[in-house]
């Protein structure tokens, strides 16, 4: 006679009751200090919590779509009480109250996981993904196409201030325009005045030139004040999509256009245990290489220390990232762009007369080259790499490479050959190698395909989180947040 209890038609085993009992676990005063009370009755944070997780572990990822489950799905309805809250609740929930808080959430659950024994905070595998931004792939701007454009206004405005010197030298007496794409656009303004000023009433300027004048006073110095604008928020990077300025054009695996396509996107750096997200972070980097000092130091802000030991492939052996984990005592197992073929004696063959194949005498400082010839150090210069690191090259020099039998396989430059050697790269790649060789190095090295590449297919492909659904950096990084706690819960519900 009564109406069927929802809970006798939700089995004891469903994930959704796992979901909703850690949820009840944590401690959300800092999303709870958020609502300043007053008002209409709010739908209570941690109901709108559990929604939001149990939808990014389901696969819905829309707000319209949670809504929609929200009044048909019995688990949804089981979960929320048989509330119906709707897709601006739920999205104003995720994208705003959210923010500054999910992170908190997100190591709470690592931090119950690493108490169950699910996962290990100790031993992390690194690894990266590219997620594209829910940004128009279409509108972008581009850090080349702003220089290339600068370079053009200043030959012409060179141009310009040439001929007016020619026909009116007179009123032209001033100085040069100076270095035209490092000045400010009112000096642009300016210059352009003077040369308008000149000709405007000379009877040999001619009307071509007249009318370039005019576009020139017209649009360069907006488009100049437009170029500066543009190039603070691009930073270091090359290019930002104009709808989501966060997201940097970079090419990505999936390519649904087989044509190479850049499009805009984060790079997801990923912390990995047994499967499960230990740590994550965004950036905007294409490359995972300078991604792993700041993916570590946010470890360390998540969990208060940083892990015994990471491991990573090739794309994260830099001098820079193992200068920072030798000083900051974390055990590398970090490979280095070589170390595959390192391994095999057929590919060490192909290359015999590579640097790395030289003997180096460190009592006299000297590298032997492959007839046996000393080569002698000629000197040491620095480098700073794109990331601002400074390296120490040492050059060496063989003594006489003329007429050597060997010379059209040893080297093409047209004098004795001469090597640059980083001294301090070799001395980690050699630690690198003994680490990586070792046998604890051989699990690790075994290990990493399976504890972290797992995460990015199944995130991707089973669970076809192929794009962000939210624009920003702030927001990507809730919604990322949601899908790590999704991941891990779904690896406890297994
Ligand atoms: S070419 Fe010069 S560096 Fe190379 S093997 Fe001959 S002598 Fe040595």
């Amino acid at each position: 006679m009564l109406p069927p209890s929802l809970d006798d038609m939700v089995s004891a085993t469903h994930p959704v009751r796992i979901i909703s009992k850690v949820i009840d676990d944590l401690d959300i005063d800092a999303l709870l200090v958020k609502y300043k009370g007053g008002g209409c009755a709010s739908y209570h944070p941690r109901m709108l919590l559990k929604v939001l997780i149990y939808a990014y572990t389901s696969n819905i990822y829309s707000s319209r779509k949670m809504e929609e489950a929200c009044q048909q799905n019995i688990h949804f309805l089981w979960l929320t009480g048989q509330q119906m809250p709707d897709h601006n609740t739920i999205n104003r929930f995720r994208s705003e109250r959210l923010k500054h808080v999910l992170r908190h959430v997100f190591t709470q659950v690592v931090h119950m996981l690493a108490a169950e024994g699910i996962l290990s905070l100790k031993e992390v595998y690194v690894d990266g993904t590219k997620i594209e931004s829910a940004a128009n792939r279409y509108t972008f701007v581009w850090g080349n196409a702003i220089k290339t454009n600068k370079e053009k206004m200043a030959a012409q405005l060179r141009e310009l201030w040439q001929y007016a010197r020619s026909i009116a030298k007179e009123e032209m007496n001033d100085t040069d325009p100076g270095d035209f794409p490092t000045v400010s656009p009112e000096k642009i303004r300016e210059t352009v005045e003077k040369i308008d000023a000149a000709l405007r009433d000379h009877p040999e300027a001619s009307k071509k030139v007249k009318a370039k004048l005019a576009y020139a006073k017209k649009n360069w110095p907006d488009a100049l004040e437009r170029y500066a604008a543009q190039e603070k928020i691009l930073g270091r990077r090359n290019s930002y999509s104009k709808t989501d300025p966060d997201a940097t054009f970079m090419r990505m695996k999936e390519d649904h256009m087989k044509n190479g396509q850049l499009k805009p996107g984060y790079n997801i750096q990923v912390s990995a245990s047994k499967q499960c997200i230990v740590s994550y972070s965004i950036h905007p980097n294409p490359t995972d290489t300078t991604t792993l000092i700041p993916h570590l130091k946010q470890y360390e802000e998540d969990h208060g220390s940083l892990p015994e030991t990471v491991t990573a492939d090739a794309g994260y052996g830099s001098e820079q990232n193992y200068e920072h984990l030798e000083q900051t005592g974390v055990a590398a197992y970090v490979k280095y762009g070589y170390f595959d073929k390192d391994q095999s004696e057929a590919e060490c063959r192909k290359r015999p007369f590579t640097q790395d194949k030289l003997h180096y005498n460190k009592e006299k400082d000297q590298y032997i080259c492959p007839m046996g010839q000393p080569m002698d150090n000629v000197g040491s210069n620095t480098k700073k790499t794109e990331a601002g690191f400074t390296q120490q090259l040492t050059r060496y020099q063989a003594r006489n490479c003329e007429g050597c039998p060997m010379r059209g396989a040893c080297h093409q430059s047209k004098g004795n050959r001469t090597i640059e050697v980083n001294h301090n790269l070799n001395r980690h790649k050699q630690r690198a190698r003994e680490a990586l060789t070792s046998e604890v190095g051989t699990v690790h090295r075994k290990r990493r395909p399976v504890e972290v590449e797992p995460i990015f297919g199944n995130i991707k492909e089973n669970h076809r989180f192929r794009r962000f659904m939210l624009r920003g950096r702030e927001k990507v990084e809730i919604e990322f947040g949601l899908l790590a706690i999704a991941q891990n819960l779904r690896k406890k519900a297994a």
